[in-house]
C-alpha cells in the first residue's frame, strides 16, 4: 500500500481529472490521481480490436470546442476531417429511403416547415436561457416539468417533425427516450453546443477527429504526471475533517494507496459518487441531488470493411432514420486507412431490445439495419465491435449524465457547490461542452482554478492565524 502526502487528491483519471491535476501541478500544488481502471481516459478509449483501431468512447471535436482544441494543440495532437463527400441517406417515417445532400432531411414540405419552426424555437430558447445557469431563468420550472416528448407535441402536431427533432437530442445526445428528460434539459444540451442548429448539423457537431485517437488527451497528460497517477486503485472511502486553521485534512483510501491531502476532486460522473463512502456523509441536498442524475445508454457500433464501398456508390456513409434500430450511421474511417469503417448508434430503448437478443441475433439485427441504408455489402464487415459502456463498472452508461424530470431546475444551482474540501468535476456538470470531452477539460480547468484560489486564501490567512 502506498502512503502519500499531497495537496490535492483527484479521484478519476479521465480527461477532467487529468486536466485538473496537470493545471494544479503547474501552479505548484502536489497531486495524486487515483484511477479505478487499469488505464487512463475514462469514457475516451482508443483500442485495437482484431487489427482495427477503434474509438470505443468519445472521438469527435466540433468548432465550438475551443478549450479542447487549445489543449490538443498544447499536447501536439493533430486533427483530421470526417469523410463527408457524396449523398446521405434518409429513412422516412413511411419506410422509404431517399438520397439527399445538405443539412436538411428530405421530408415533405409540411414536415420540413415544421422542423424549421421547431428548430427556430429551440434556437431562441437556447440563446435566451444559455448553458451556464439554465436553472436560474424565469422559464426554467415550466420547461423542466414537461418531458421533451410532450413539449415537442405541444408545439407541433406533425409527428415526423417531432420525432426527427427529438432524435437530435434524445437518441443523438442524452441517449434517453424523449419522455425521460425535460424540455429544459434539451435546451441546456443545445445551448452547450452553441445552438440547436449546431446539434442538427453533423458537419458541425461531428466535424473532426484526433489523429491517433482521443484517448491521447489523457495518455499524454498522464505521462507528464508520471508516478502521480495510480491505476487499478478505486477510491473506496474519503474521510475529511476541519484542520482548525480554516482548511481540511483529507484521507482518501483506495485499493493501492492512502493519500493524505487538503483538497479532493471527484472527477467521476455523478452516478458514481455513491460508490465512495464519505465520512462524514455528504449533506442531505447532495444525497438527494445525486439520485436525480443518471447516465443514458447507447451502443456505439463499429463495422470495418476491406474498402469504403459506399463511397463508390456516391454515398457519404451518413444515414439517418428515427425509426431504424441504428438511428445514425457515419463514415468513421481512420486517418490514412485504406479500409472503410462505419460507426452507428443504437440508443436507449432500442439498445435495451438489442441486449435481449443473443450475440449472433444482435449482430444480424444491427448489420441488417445498416444494410437497409447502404446495401447488402454492409452485412459482411471484417471487424464488428459493439461498445458496451453500460457494462463498465466505472461508467455504467453512455454518453453522460442528465437529470430526470424537474431535476435540473430543482438541483442545478447546487451541482457545483463544494462540500468542505470536496469539489466536483466532470463533463456531466459542464456548461459549454456539456457531455463532451471539451466540457470535461473546461470543468477540470475551472475546478483546478477554484482550488488554487482557495489554497491562496488559506495561505494568506496563515500569518494572521498564527499571530492570533
Ligand atoms: C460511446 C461514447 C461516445 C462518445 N462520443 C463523444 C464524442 O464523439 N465527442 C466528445 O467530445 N465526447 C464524447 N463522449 C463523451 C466523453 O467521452 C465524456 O464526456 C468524457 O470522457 C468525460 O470525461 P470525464 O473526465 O468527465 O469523465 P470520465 O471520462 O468518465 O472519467 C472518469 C474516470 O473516473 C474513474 N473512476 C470512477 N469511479 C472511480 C473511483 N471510485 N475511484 C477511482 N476512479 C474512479 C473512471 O474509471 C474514469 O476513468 C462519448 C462517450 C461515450 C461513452
Amino acid at each position: 500500500m502506498l502512503n502519500l502526502d499531497r495537496d490535492v487528491v483527484i479521484v478519476g483519471a479521465g480527461p477532467s481529472g487529468l486536466t485538473a491535476a496537470r493545471r494544479l501541478k503547474k501552479a505548484g500544488l502536489s497531486v495524486a490521481v487515483l484511477e479505478a481502471r487499469d488505464r487512463v481516459g475514462g469514457r475516451t478509449w482508443t483500442d485495437t480490436i482484431d487489427g482495427a483501431m477503434l474509438e470505443i468512447g468519445g472521438q469527435w471535436v466540433s468548432p465550438d470546442q475551443t478549450v479542447l482544441m487549445e489543449l490538443l494543440d498544447e499536447l501536439g495532437l493533430e486533427m483530421y476531417s470526417r469523410y463527408r463527400e457524396g449523398e446521405s441517406i434518409y429513412l422516412g417515417a413511411d419506410g422509404k429511403l431517399s438520397r439527399y445532400t445538405g443539412a436538411s432531411f428530405p421530408v415533405g414540405p409540411e414536415t420540413a416547415a415544421e422542423m424549421d419552426r421547431l428548430t427556430a424555437i429551440m434556437d431562441e430558447l437556447a440563446a435566451e436561457i444559455g448553458a451556464e445557469e439554465p436553472w436560474a431563468h424565469s422559464k426554467s420550472r415550466d420547461l423542466d416539468t414537461i418531458s421533451f416528448h410532450h413539449w415537442l407535441r405541444q408545439n407541433s402536431s406533425n409527428e415526423e417533425a417531432c420525432n426527427n427533432i427529438g432524435l437530435f437530442i434524445a437518441g443523438g445526445m442524452l441517449t434517453k427516450p424523449a419522455h425521460a428528460f425535460s424540455a429544459l434539459q434539451a435546451i441546456l444540451m443545445a445551448a452547450s453546443a452553441g445552438s440547436f442548429t449546431n446539434l442538427t448539423d453533423e458537419d458541425f457537431i461531428l466535424d473532426k477527429r484526433v489523429i491517433g485517437g482521443m484517448q491521447q488527451v489523457s495518455l499524454l497528460q498522464a505521462a507528464e504526471l508520471g508516478e502521480d497517477v495510480i491505476l487499478d486503485s478505486p477510491v473506496r472511502t474519503i474521510n475529511y475533517t476541519e484542520d482548525g486553521q480554516g482548511g481540511y485534512r483529507v484521507i482518501a483510501e483506495s485499493d493501492r494507496a492512502v493519500v493524505n491531502a487538503r483538497f479532493v476532486i471527484m472527477a467521476v460522473p455523478p452516478n458514481l459518487y455513491s460508490r465512495v463512502s464519505f465520512n462524514p456523509p455528504l449533506p442531505r441536498r447532495q444525497h438527494q441531488m445525486h439520485q436525480h442524475q443518471s447516465l443514458g445508454l447507447v451502443i456505439k457500433v463499429h463495422a470495418v470493411y476491406e474498402t469504403p464501398f459506399w463511397r463508390d456508390n456516391g454515398l457519404s456513409g451518413t444515414c439517418f432514420g428515427a425509426d431504424s434500430i441504428v438511428q445514425e450511421v457515419y463514415d468513421n474511417t481512420n486517418h490514412g486507412d485504406s479500409r472503410g469503417t462505419l460507426v452507428g448508434f443504437v440508443s436507449d430503448e432500442k439498445a435495451d431490445a438489442m441486449f435481449e437478443l443473443s450475440e449472433e441475433e444482435r449482430k444480424e439485427a444491427i448489420l441488417g439495419a445498416i444494410a437497409e441504408y447502404l446495401g447488402e455489402e454492409a452485412k459482411n464487415p471484417s471487424v464488428f465491435y459493439l461498445s458496451d459502456w453500460g457494462s463498465e463498472e466505472w461508467t455504467r452508461g453512455a454518453y453522460a449524465a442528465s437529470y430526470d424530470l424537474g431535476g435540473l431546475s430543482r438541483y442545478g444551482k447546487s451541482q457545483h457547490d463544494a462540500v468542505g474540501p470536496i469539489y466536483w468535476s466532470s463533463s456531466d456538470l459542464a456548461a459549454e461542452g456539456y457531455q463532451h470531452v471539451d466540457g470535461a477539460v473546461r470543468m477540470g480547468q475551472k475546478t483546478a482554478d477554484r482550488i488554487i484560489a482557495a489554497n491562496q486564501e488559506l495561505r494568506q490567512a496563515e500569518p494572521a492565524l498564527s499571530q492570533a
